[in-house]
């Protein structure tokens, strides 16, 4: 009989509900969730082909220990043996998680717990620290609190949509979607595209600003003088709820109009459209995403636009606020569980003693990490120094996405002890591993994600685990009772740990932060099955919360105030006589990251099946390079060898390729190798956009 199940898609942090149907021979079929408040039934060609990509070619479906098939027993008590041997040598800090977006958050949950309260060390940091760290660094500046203030309802309610450093169209397609059929019912929704490329996404949009690479700083610190000189400042909101005008206000009175044209290279008119569109219009929406995030100075960016929606008042409306888009179908679960080195769990934060009480005594947990971990670009410098002795990686290949990639690979292979949790056998990464664990993939595994509008929702099983693989929540829990710490890791089932979660969010601090589900802290398990997607906060007594925050203030900081933040331009320009061109790094419609299974769709890798690098065609003429010949990009780091693709998308002087292609899709053709660990200074984020590197036609030698 054939069986429908109500999951979440695992790609992107849209996070729309998908309807799998197994027929009775287990053929898969997928369809949109008309009941999923993310996607009311839409699905991008990425969601569409999720059935395509469940074959069990490639899978890793025993433990290994140094490439042996071993036994699960004699797979946990080599890790737990080896991670203890380490701490006992070492010391806590000398271990280390390296995990993953893709992670449920029960996965994410039992990790941190694992690491910071019982092995009593940070170490444990997340692929999303690549995707979305500065926002959360500039959530908490400003409203000392990681809260994303509005909904996706938001950019169907707003009349201005900017578009920031986000390629909406191929990166959060369904959105994007939304975002369309909104413009095309309501001509007069204005849409802003501030981007260095002409992406898909300025397609629907009104004025594309063409803005140098790194350059939003400057041109948000020129909006936050112009809505001040014009008038456009709720004073009330200002004196009632914020804090800071003043200072920024004085740091934004040393960048004049003529600044902002010169640092951003935009045309005086786009320029002044676009501040004359933000200050006389009421109901604006920001959104950003990678182009803000990956940055040396993502930090600064988020908050220049978090100050122009403060001194606007304009938050927490609806069709009104800041909005961060994150990249991963769980970025946002993690961050709620802590699965970041520098945060601790439900929100609280690790270095405040209050906070590590609170969170040790509802573990009761022997120890509790008493200082921040080492984030992913140190993580991996740890490894590479000795520093980090012992290595846990789930569920994500650093090898093909951190930043110097060659240098990550060096490290991984150097490092004493690496266990590898995957769903596949021959990943980049995993081929370095001591140990490696198969790990329950997409339709196999169940817990909760969370999706960029905070909205929790089911990934749910509908086919049985392959071989010997297990939850990753499981793993790490077995590795947990065999350090010792039998009670605390005694989960039999996700929903547990769901419940646990819960709890923790609600202890001893009801209604003072902004993550609280308590509402769900005695769920039944059969309350757990069939959840429905629904909004945080949700606290005890309170179901139904509300679904925006800051309209009228009640920040978290202590005084109850938002901080505006004087922030102010650096310098952005890298490029040099040597390496003369400026790339930057993203992603392409059909691909999922490092490709390990969006690669197993041939309707996807149709899109576009080759790695490329974009050139402008003045660009290409004067290297000497004709459309599709063979270049080589270098940059201090590494080299990686690409085709061209000369387009007038591209702006001169600037290149982009795609991060997506490993070496087992394409030789050499890892861009990551290129990326230099430059980070942000406070939330450790890579500069992932803005890389100087020498661009030539290959000659084979
Ligand atoms: Fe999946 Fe994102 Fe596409 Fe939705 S928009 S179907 S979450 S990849």
């Amino acid at each position: 009989m054939e069986k429908e199940v109500k999951t979440t898609c695992p790609y992107c942090g849209v996070g729309c509900g998908v309807i799998a149907t197994v027929d009775d021979n287990g053929a898969v079929a997928v369809r949109g969730d008309a009941d999923h408040p993310a996607n009311f039934g839409r699905l991008c060609s990425k969601g569409s082909a999720l059935a395509e990509t469940l074959d069990l070619d490639g899978r890793l479906l025993h433990p290994e220990i140094d490439g042996c098939q071993a036994g699960w027993d004699e797979a946990l008590d080599l890790v737990a043996a080896r991670f203890a041997e380490t701490i006992a040598e070492h010391g806590p800090d000398s271990v280390a998680f390296y995990v993953s977006g893709q992670l449920l958050t029960e996965d994410y949950y039992v990790a941190n717990k694992l690491m910071k309260g019982f092995v009593g060390s940070a170490n444990i940091d997340t692929n999303s620290r690549l995707c979305m760290s500065s926002s959360v660094a500039g959530h908490r500046r400003a409203f000392g609190s990681d809260t994303v203030p509005g909904t996706y309802e938001d950019l169907e309610l707003a009349d201005l949509v900017v578009l920031t450093g986000s390629n909406l169209a191929w990166c959060h397609p369904v959105l994007y979607q939304r975002l369309a059929a909104a413009k095309a019912k309501r001509p007069g929704l204005k849409i802003v595209l501030i981007d260095p490329r002409r992406t898909m996404t300025a397609d629907i949009a009104d004025l594309h600003l063409a803005i140098r690479p790194d350059a939003d700083v400057a041109l948000f610190v020129g909006l936050f003088s112009h809505l001040v000189s014009s008038n456009a400042v709720d004073q009330n909101y200002v004196a009632a709820h914020t804090a800071g005008f003043g200072d920024t206000l004085l740091a934004a009175g040393g960048v004049s109009f003529d600044d902002v044209l010169e640092r951003t290279g935009l045309p005086a008119m786009q320029l002044r459209e676009f501040y004359r569109l933000f200050s006389t219009t009421e109901k604006v929406v920001t959104c950003y995403s990678q182009g803000v995030n990956q940055s040396s100075s993502g930090t600064d960016k988020v908050n220049a636009i978090l100050n122009c929606h403060l001194a606007t008042g304009r938050i927490g409306r609806p069709g009104m606020g800041p909005f961060s888009l994150t990249g991963q179908p769980n970025a946002m679960g993690g961050r709620e569980v802590g699965g970041l080195a520098n945060m601790l769990a439900a929100h609280m934060a690790i270095e405040d003693a209050g906070d590590r009480d609170r969170v040790q005594r509802f573990w009761r947990s022997p120890k509790i990490a008493e200082k921040p971990g080492l984030k992913a670009v140190d993580l991996f410098r740890a490894v590479a120094d000795g520093r980090v002795k012992a290595l846990w990686i789930m569920a994500t290949n650093p090898v093909v996405s951190m930043p110097d990639a060659d240098a990550v690979e060096a490290a991984i292979r150097a490092c004493p002890f690496v266990v590898v949790s995957d769903i596949l056998k021959e990943t980049d990464t995993a081929r370095h591993a001591h140990v490696l664990l198969p790990s329950l993939g997409w339709g196999e595994k169940s817990g909760t994600v969370t999706n960029s509008e905070r909205r929790i929702s089911r990934q749910r099983a509908f086919l049985a685990a392959p071989g010997e693989a297990r939850a990753d929540w499981w793993q790490l829990a077995e590795v947990g009772r065999r350090l010792g710490h039998t009670d605390a890791f005694a989960y039999e089932a996700p929903a547990a740990i769901f419940r646990e979660h819960a709890a923790l969010s609600a202890f001893e601090n009801a209604g003072s932060r902004d993550f609280d589900i308590g509402a769900y802290a005695d769920l039944a398990l059969e309350d757990y099955d069939g959840l429905t997607p629904f909004q945080w906060p949700q606290r005890q007594g309170q179901k139904r919360a509300e679904s925006r925050f800051f309209a009228a203030g009640n920040f978290y900081h202590a005084d109850g105030r938002g901080r505006f933040v004087a922030v102010r331009p650096a310098e952005t320009d890298r490029t040099n006589a040597d390496y003369p061109f400026t790339l930057n790094t993203g992603r392409i419609r059909d691909q999922w990251h490092t490709m390990t299974r969006t690669g197993k769709s041939a309707r996807l890798s149709a899109h576009i099946a080759e790695p490329f690098a974009e050139l402008h065609p003045r660009d290409a003429m004067e290297i000497g390079v004709g459309n599709a010949d063979l270049i080589e990009i270098e940059s201090p780091e590494g080299k990686a060898f690409v085709r061209a693709l000369i387009t007038e998308r591209q702006a001169r002087g600037s290149i982009f390729a795609p991060m997506h292609w490993n070496d087992q899709f394409a030789a050499k053709a890892r861009i990551d190798v290129l990326v230099p660990p430059i980070t942000d200074r406070l939330s450790g984020q890579p500069a992932s956009k803005n890389i100087a590197v020498a661009a030539r036609k290959f000659k084979a030698t």
